[in-house]
């Protein structure tokens, strides 16, 4: 599907996930669209990322599943997952039906995904995407609003969309003050590395030759989620635990591998085993930081909207984060193109600007605090109740955050929502 010519310019700030969602929705939308973004050239980064059946059923209807082809032989595939206690007792092994083709799970390595999902916007569907191009500064007025690149060079459209991160620059001008984020109470251990290791070694090559396979280990405070992918070939394994320590945002935070296996001395055995086989280079710590729910998405102006983790950063046990970054891209797209096909000229831009936010807010909100409720029930997980009901420990997947169509949903509630939004205005 691709709609008429809008003439609506989009301006998005930033080559992630959400950027890119945005950037493809607005395409297929109908919009005239660009993406600025700083990093000079396409690099592999980052390690495992999730994308919930509210995502597949957005990357499938690109190009009528051919993105979903190419991410299917890089996306995990196990028989389910095996939930230990921390000692190693086994408790439940989790499975699903398998989703259907029009909705897939994708869980892969963020780097090969997101080149995926990048080619296909730059190559197949020619959008221009303006790499070493640092925003430095937003301006907006009553007509028309645009970014300053580094360079100097000043770009103007209808719209802005701040794509740019948990650190976002957009964030400072929507809201009039930097807003710092807060310590969470934790910290992630993760990395991905090659099976060679773990395949040369008996005890722990079952994990590798046989295809995928999920495990996770639940204890005090802590949790231990360790995979095999692309046919057992790689692993990567992520250790959520306490940690008060100083912040910081940044994916490349070197780990040590001996603060690990101090935490883990007490565990299953198996656990040690697995760390071990890590090259120590490619262990990254990484704070998990907090914000409060920002009050506003959306610029005085409205004309300038931030989408994905600038406005909204998630905890990785919802699992949620990039794909409710997709469902934002959807959602704006939509808004401009029914805004655009009103008779009535008046702020088109703005209602739908407006209109996304409102959309969006609660949704966002109530998925967010999976994140912690979803820790929080691992972390004091009460073993005697799980004797008698196993079930207690599975990972909620949820109808209304995986049913979810963010397009269809879009369709259907614009114009009662633009209504509506009138109306208080007026009061
Ligand atoms: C390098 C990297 C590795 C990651 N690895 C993982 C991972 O392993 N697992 C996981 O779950 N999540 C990972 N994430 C985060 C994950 O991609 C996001 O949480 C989620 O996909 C939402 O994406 P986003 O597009 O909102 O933000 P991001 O993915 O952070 O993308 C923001 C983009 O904006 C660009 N940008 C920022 N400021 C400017 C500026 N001033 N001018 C122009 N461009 C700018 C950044 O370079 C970046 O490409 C990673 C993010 C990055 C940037």
């Amino acid at each position: 599907m691709e709609s008429n010519n809008t003439g609506v310019r989009v301006i998005i700030v930033g080559a992630g996930f959400a950027g890119l969602t945005a950037a493809i929705e607005c395409h297929r939308q109908g919009h005239d669209v660009e993406i600025y973004e700083k990093f000079a050239e396409l690099k592999q980064l980052g390690d495992i990322i999730s994308f919930g059946q509210n995502a597949g059923r957005i990357f499938h209807r690109w190009s009528n599943g051919s993105v979903t082809e190419r991410m299917d032989p890089l996306s995990i595939k196990n028989k389910g997952f095996n939930i230990h206690k921390y000692d190693g007792e086994f408790i439940i092994n989790q499975t699903h039906p398998k989703p259907p083709k029009e909705s897939p799970i994708i869980n892969g390595h963020r780097g090969e995904l997101h080149a995926v999902v990048f080619n296909y916007a730059k190559d197949e569907l020619a959008i221009p995407i303006h790499l070493d191009s640092r925003v430095k500064e937003y301006f907006e007025t009553e007509l028309e609003t645009g970014i300053v690149l580094e360079s100097g060079e000043k770009i103007s459209g209808d719209v802005v969309l701040g794509a740019d991160g948990v650190r976002s620059k957009a964030r400072e001008l929507v809201l009039g003050y930097e807003d710092k984020p807060k310590s969470s109470g934790y910290a992630v251990w993760r990395t991905w590395f090659d099976s060679k290791d773990m395949l040369a070694d008996p005890e722990t090559a079952h994990f590798c030759n046989q295809g995928d396979t999920f495990q996770g280990w639940i204890g005090q405070d802590v949790h231990f989620l360790f995979s095999t992918i692309k046919n057992g070939s790689d692993c990567c394994w992520v250790l959520t635990h306490r940690d008060l320590a100083d912040i910081d945002e940044s994916w490349q935070f070197p780990g040590h591998l001996p603060d690990v296996l101090e935490l883990l001395k007490d565990w299953d055995p198996m656990c040690t085993k697995i760390v071990s086989k890590t090259p120590p280079e490619l262990l990254v710590d990484w704070k998990l930081v907090y914000r409060d729910p920002l009050p506003t998405w959306v610029s005085t102006g409205r004309r300038i909207a931030l989408v994905g983790d600038a406005a909204h950063p998630f905890l990785p046990t919802s699992a949620q984060g990039a794909t409710q970054a997709m469902e934002d891209g959807v959602t704006i797209a939509i808004c401009l193109r029914k805004a655009a096909e009103k008779a009535e000229a008046e702020a088109k831009s703005q209602d739908a600007i407006t209109a996304f936010q409102e959309i969006r807010y609660e949704r966002v909100k109530a998925v967010q605090k999976t994140g912690e409720t979803t820790r929080d029930m691992w972390h004091k997980t009460d073993w005697v109740a799980v004797k008698t009901n196993p079930d207690l420990v599975k990972f909620p997947r949820e109808e209304w955050i995986h049913g979810h169509d963010a397009e269809k949903h879009a369709e259907e509630v614009f114009d009662e929502v633009v209504k509506g939004l009138r109306e208080k205005a007026r009061i």
